[in-house]
Formats: C-alpha cells, structure tokens, sequence
C-alpha cells in the first residue's frame, strides 16, 4: 500500500489536500484536490490555484513515489 502522496491544502475548497495521482486510461500524472475533485496539471499550479479544471481527467489509480521523482515533483511532496 503507497501512502497518499500530498502536496498541501487545496485553495478553492479549503478542506481537501492536493493529491498526485495518475490517470488509469492515459498514465498521466497530474494533481487532484480530494475533496471538490479540481485538477491541476502541475503542483506549481495546484499551489498557485491556477488552470485548474475539472471532469478533464477520468478515473484515476495511485501513483509511485518513482513516478513522481522521473517529473522532478518529489519535491512538493509533504512528508
Ligand atoms: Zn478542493
């Protein structure tokens, strides 16, 4: 079991945290809020509350903590 890898508090809902997952049909990676479900196609945006959207991504799966160092991302990730 991976632990849920965050990358801090959602700005639009202010309750759910910013999850990096992975989309199950394309394997693209991208962050998702896990409360309003707003998507962002980086953590920069995410954090930022920029370009976001919703309903563009479909079911998603957990990703690796290796998947995420090969974007460079493992830096935003809260320990
Ligand atoms: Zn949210």
């Amino acid at each position: 079991m991976n632990k849920k890898l965050y990358v801090g508090q959602c700005l639009i809902c202010h309750q759910g945290m910013l999850e990096i997952v992975k989309e199950k049909k394309s394997g693209k990676i991208f962050v998702a809020c896990d409360e309003c479900e707003a998507e962002w196609e980086t953590p920069e945006d995410a954090l930022k509350n920029i370009n976001g959207t919703r309903g563009k991504y479909g079911a998603v799966s957990e990703v690796t903590f290796k998947e995420i160092q090969d974007l460079h991302w493992d830096k935003y990730i809260l320990l």
